[in-house]
């Protein structure tokens, strides 16, 4: 489905004569680069003009040091305070709209993770624009096309806002390589806005496996796994011998065989991998919301009619107690 929205917004003239110029908000942990955020520099690449990258946080220097290698950026910004860290949206909104008023970009992309969703709409607010959200395609500075109704329908959006603000999906938009650049590196300004916010800590679930949202494998269990225990005998193993990230249907992690963050679907990870192979998994709308881009999807399951065959390129209609065992031990004598 195909749907056309123009916002009514009012266009100021004075932005017009703008130049085209994007601010990529990129991530950082523990003062290391999240590479995946350099999706964001490659939506800005597709919007045409320049882009400039943003980071903030302590060690946020040497953080921008390392986005000045990757491909297309013109000036990495960066503010250096340890308040924003954990990427509290209470904290950075102020902090990017001053750096966006400073700069007078044109668009501003985040990525559409945890930090984009809870940050893009209040810095949106603030700068009295509509954020667009999940962008998976630009067809042109003021059109996009993101996803609605779980993917059902794809929404192409027309925004006449002078300021676009955008998240944008990574799996859309590959991120450049992260050597041969040679941006600038600049400071940018910090407001220090006092924030009623502060981060306590995090509980993060650990794992030697390759990330869920950027793995080049997927290996993903549903329901029809019957237990946790089940599920801890057979996926783990399947994972190793084709070294993938392990993901789980909604039903899967609700019933307990899961751990929360491996949840894929609407409300959970959008996945893209090279590979996504699913075993008791039924293929219901919201969890191919999560999954229906990845390049091979192959489905082991038990009912010929489950909704998964209708998108999987492999499908194996069998018992998965059976299959993944048997599949398992093919993999590992390889
Ligand atoms: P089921 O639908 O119960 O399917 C189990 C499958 O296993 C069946 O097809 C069955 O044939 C098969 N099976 C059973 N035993 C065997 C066996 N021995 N061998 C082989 N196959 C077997 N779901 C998500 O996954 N992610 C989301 O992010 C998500 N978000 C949601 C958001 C909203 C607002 C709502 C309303 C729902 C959401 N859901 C989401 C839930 C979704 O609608 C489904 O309920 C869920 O995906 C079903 O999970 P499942 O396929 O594991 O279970």
């Amino acid at each position: 489905t195909q749907l056309r929205i123009s916002q009514p917004t009012i266009v100021h003239q004075s932005a017009l004569a703008r130049l085209l110029s994007t601010l990529a908000v990129l991530e950082q942990r523990d003062g290391k680069l999240s590479v995946p955020s350099l999706s964001t520099v490659a939506a800005g690449q597709k919007l045409g003009g320049s882009v400039t990258a943003f980071v903030a946080g302590g060690g946020a220097k040497a953080v921008a040091d390392e986005a000045a290698k990757a491909e297309g950026i013109e000036k990495v910004v960066y503010v250096e305070n340890g308040a924003y860290d954990r990427g509290l949206p209470e904290n950075w909104a102020p902090l990017l709209v001053e750096n966006i008023k400073k700069g007078g970009f044109t668009h501003v992309v985040a990525p559409h993770g945890a930090f984009g969703k809870s940050l893009m709409p209040r810095v949106a607010a603030l700068l009295d624009t509509q954020q667009i959200s999940d962008v998976t395609g630009i067809e042109s500075e003021d059109t996009f096309v993101r996803p609605i109704y779980a993917g059902n329908a794809i929404l192409t959006v027309q925004s006449t806002d002078s300021t676009k603000v955008l998240t944008v999906r990574g799996t859309a938009f590959a991120a450049p390589k992260t050597e041969g650049g040679s941006a600038a590196v600049e400071e940018g300004v910090d407001p220090n806005v006092e924030s009623p916010t502060e981060w306590v800590s995090e509980d993060l679930a650990k794992s030697d496996r390759p990330d869920l949202a950027s793995a080049e494998k997927v290996v993903s269990g549903g329901r029809g796994l019957k237990s946790k225990e089940e599920f801890d005998r057979l996926m783990p193993p399947l994972a190793d011998a084709l070294g993938a990230a392990i993901g789980a249907s909604r039903a899967a992690v609700d019933s307990g065989f899961a751990d929360n963050s491996l949840q894929v679907g609407q409300t959970g990870k959008n996945v893209a991998p090279q590979l996504y192979l699913c075993a008791g998994i039924s293929g219901a709308i919201q969890h191919l919301a999560g999954m229906k881009d990845s390049k091979v999807i192959a489905a082991i399951n038990k009912d010929p009619e489950a909704p998964i065959f209708q998108v999987a390129d492999v499908g194996l209609v069998g018992d998965l107690f059976q299959k993944v065992p048997e599949l398992t031990e093919k993999l590992q004598k390889q």
